[in-house]
């Protein structure tokens, strides 16, 4: 098979997608790898490390979409690239269609076939490559919020672990799922008091075990979250819904109930976020205020991490692209249901029902 590796142009997105030990593999097994010059440098790998490992390097990105079958990526494709996908080409990358009515459009339009890495799941429910990513985004999210709560960077002006004879920062966490329990570690670490909330007492129940005595668990309900938010000084939004839009969990009115300075780090911004008042930005760009309430709301967290984020997520992907590429998309997808479950569209029709309940406008 074809395999082509573009470089990311969503904004400040640095990694890449198959790293020069994967494309090691695949020629091993005699399938071609075509790789956008520089895709893999702000990872630490160069052209040079990607052909010894037997890729080929291609200038532009045209090239690669032009000559490949398959394009693994690591973003959705943003508006510069609809017009490359090539009709049957198949794309194996983050998605996130839910949250996005153009980018559907896009590619039912193009007729591409698009397994979404965010809905390939194991038969125990978890999402295999969400997990990575999310470790990263959860201990970022602290790393961002403390850095955000100094004043000169708009927040309280408040150090998150306190110092002797001082109290620490109080830390909300929404979500106690990878992202929530990786971001309240981190905060715990930090000697921050940590709540952190979920509906599913299971992982209540686990964060009850894993965690130090300072993270205390509450069920999550709008009385709880009203009653937290006067007081926290960071909230992180870490829900999932998978395959859907996140809950509103925070409403326009509750900043009012807040602090001046609170900062808002809404994690789940790329399944719409869990703040009504969550706007997407960028790393160059990563806050704006409302109602004197900072809001952080990355779509591509891992992103700024590249040498940490790569590693962790071609860990995770490699096998599938291994599999989709000795088996094709059809039979690697009979064979592995895990897989079968990230197939969203095939050619123009929408397979994925989350997709299809989120804008039923397209059927
Ligand atoms: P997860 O499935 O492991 O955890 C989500 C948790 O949310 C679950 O425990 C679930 O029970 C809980 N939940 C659902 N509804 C809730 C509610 N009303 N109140 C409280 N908790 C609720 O998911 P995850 O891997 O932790 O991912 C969380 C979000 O972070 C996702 O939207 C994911 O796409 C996003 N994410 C964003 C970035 C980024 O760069 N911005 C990176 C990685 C992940």
């Amino acid at each position: 098979m074809k395999i082509g590796v573009p470089t990311e142009i969503k904004n400040n997105e640095s990694r890449v997608s198959i790293t020069p030990a994967g494309v090691y593999e695949l020629t091993k097994q005699k399938h071609e790898v075509f790789v956008q010059s520089n895709a893999g440098y702000a990872s630490g790998f160069t052209n040079q490390d990607y052909q010894n490992a037997g890729a080929s390097i291609l200038e532009s990105i045209e090239d690669v979409y032009q000559v490949a079958e398959t394009i693994v990526k690591v973003k959705e494709p943003i508006e510069e690239e609809y017009s490359l996908i090539q009709e049957n080409q198949l794309l194996f990358t983050y998605f996130h269609f839910a949250s996005s009515l153009q980018l559907t459009e896009a590619m039912l339009k193009a007729k591409a076939t698009c397994i979404a890495y965010e809905t390939v799941q194991d038969e125990d429910g978890s999402l295999p490559l969400l997990t990575p990513m999310s470790e990263v985004a959860g201990r970022m999210a602290t790393q961002q919020g403390a850095k955000f709560l100094e004043k000169p960077i708009k927040g309280k002006g408040i150090l998150l672990g306190g110092v002797p004879g001082v109290s620490p920062g109080k830390v909300l966490v929404l979500g106690a799922g990878v992202v929530g329990v990786q971001a309240a570690k981190m905060a715990a670490g930090l000697g921050a008091h940590v709540t952190i909330l979920d509906i599913n007492m299971k992982r209540l129940r686990y964060v009850n075990d894993v965690m130090p005595s300072h993270v205390v668990t509450e069920f999550s309900n709008e009385y709880n979250i009203r009653k937290h938010i006067k007081t926290a000084d960071l909230i992180i939004g870490a829900v999932l819904i998978a395959g859907a839009k996140a809950p509103k969990l925070i409403t326009r009115d509750m900043l009012k109930e807040m602090t001046p300075g609170t900062v808002m780090v809404d994690v789940a911004v790329d399944q719409g976020g869990c703040f009504e008042t969550t706007k997407p930005t960028t790393h160059e760009n990563p806050i704006y205020i409302i109602d004197d309430v900072v809001h952080y709301c990355v779509t591509n967290m891992p992103g700024a991490v590249p040498y940490t984020s790569t590693l962790a997520l071609t860990n995770v992907t490699f096998p599938y692209v291994m599999q989709l590429a000795n088996l094709g998309w059809e039979k690697a997808c009979q064979e592995n249901k895990s897989l079968a479950k990230g197939l969203s569209m095939v050619q123009g029709d929408v397979i994925c029902p989350e997709v299809k309940k989120a804008f039923p406008e397209l059927l």
